[in-house]
């Protein structure tokens, strides 16, 4: 096999991904990295949810070590199917423990975390415990429990590499500056399909139109989340955290063509943006490959680049972005209630029973009976996680 060398002339080493979410966009989009580069990436384990063939396509092409599925039941269905095929050699296993089995297998050097929800936290921390360097995708497990993670990953030396566009881009752009240089980081925001939509109209938006999504394809709840820019409000939270910055040094910027996918201003007025197509390959690549990057062939076209538009956005139009702000400056059990309360608004709005505008009236009902206070662990995070949902639950009936 053609190996590939580094600068140095050495053989670059075999890299094994667990992949938590493996049947997600994120999780497709990390495999065709591996099809695409079979000399630095291979797959160790796969943490797949509810789709026992689409789990079973893969366990088939990748052959892991390991996989796990959403229960107990689809375990066996995905066993099964394996044994019909005559596969053997990868364990099936299933539930937050095989979650966690997947992503501290003894060999897997690398874990990509995107699991939607809180789902993935335990075993994203637990690959942390693990010393295992971590790409994280799932944005929720920042924000409930960032500080833990963030903590726990300091001590241990262990690497959180964003996969998030936004957060990796904000990475790239502070190789070149010194923390106590930054000013600010700006986080772009496409502005979603309702920028220009009059406020009357809100009240009145279908779960189809908020899930056409003008720029990315995604699941179902981020697009929604990205509708009421409530997504923006968790990506500031999680700047806060893999940066650590305060709030009031993460800015939001509306961008609707969505090719700046964030900058960094540092003290002495220079901006430093990130540019590139808008293909989440790229940041998973990028987070890899870390802190080499390998030729890839996902160009980006300067010449077809004809204006650039940025916009402070509005605050009114999108009140999930001021109770997220609102969120970040209490941080703790608020950042946690925002999250939780969202997810359960969101499945309510898509379900017809509450209305768009329901989404931030309930979001904002949620935040203001949370009592300020700072979970010390991932146990008490999930228990103000269900606290809230319950909240949350009670208001949209
Ligand atoms: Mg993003």
């Amino acid at each position: 096999m053609l190996k590939l060398f580094n600068i140095h002339s050495e053989p670059i080493p075999l890299k094994r991904i667990a992949i938590l979410g493996s049947t997600g966009s994120i999780g497709q989009s990390t495999l065709s990295i591996v099809e695409q580069f079979p000399e630095r990436y291979a797959v160790a384990t796969l943490a797949a949810g509810r789709n026992v063939d689409e789990a079973f396509r893969q366990a088939e092409r990748w052959r892991p070590r390991m996989v796990s599925m959403g229960s107990e039941e689809l375990a066996s269905r995905l066993a099964a199917k394996l044994k019909a095929a005559g596969i053997t050699g990868i364990d099936v296993v299933h539930g937050t423990e095989g979650t966690v089995a997947c992503s501290t297998h003894p060999e897997a050097d690398f874990v990509v975390s995107a699991i939607v929800g809180v789902a993935g936290l335990e075993a994203t921390h637990a690959a942390i415990l693990a010393g295992k360097p971590v790409g994280l995708a799932n944005k929720e497990c920042m924000v409930a429990a960032g500080e833990i993670l963030t903590r726990a990953a300091r001590e241990r030396n262990v690497l959180i590499l964003p996969i998030d566009s936004e957060h990796n881009a904000v990475h790239q752009c502070l190789r070149v500056g010194q923390h106590d240089e930054v000013k600010t980081i700006w986080l772009t925001a496409s502005g979603g399909p309702f920028r220009q939509t009059p406020l009357e109209q809100f009240a009145a938006i279908t779960p189809e139109q908020a899930l056409k999504h003008p720029t990315w394809v995604m699941g179902r709840r981020i697009t929604i989340d990205s509708a009421t820019m409530l997504n923006k409000g968790l990506e500031v939270i999680e700047a806060c955290r893999l940066f650590d910055v305060p709030p009031s040094k993460v800015r939001v910027m509306v961008h609707p063509q969505s090719t700046v996918h964030s900058l960094v201003e540092y003290v002495d007025g220079s901006i430093l943006a990130q540019i590139s197509v808008t293909d989440m390959r790229l940041p998973i690549l990028y987070a890899l490959a870390y802190p080499e990057r390998p030729a890839s062939t996902l160009t980006f076209d300067l010449s077809a680049l004809r204006h650039l538009e940025f916009e402070e956005p509005d605050f009114e139009r999108f009140p999930c972005l001021r109770l997220a702000f609102e969120a970040a400056e209490k941080g703790g059990a608020h950042c946690i209630a925002l999250n939780a309360a969202d997810e359960v608004a969101v499945e309510a709005f898509l379900e017809r029973r509450i209305p768009f505008t329901g989404i931030p009236d309930t979001i904002g009902r949620v935040l203001a009976s949370t009592p300020e206070a700072h979970p010390e662990t991932i146990a008490e995070v999930l228990a103000e996680d269900r606290e809230a949902r319950q909240r949350a639950l009670a208001l949209v009936g």
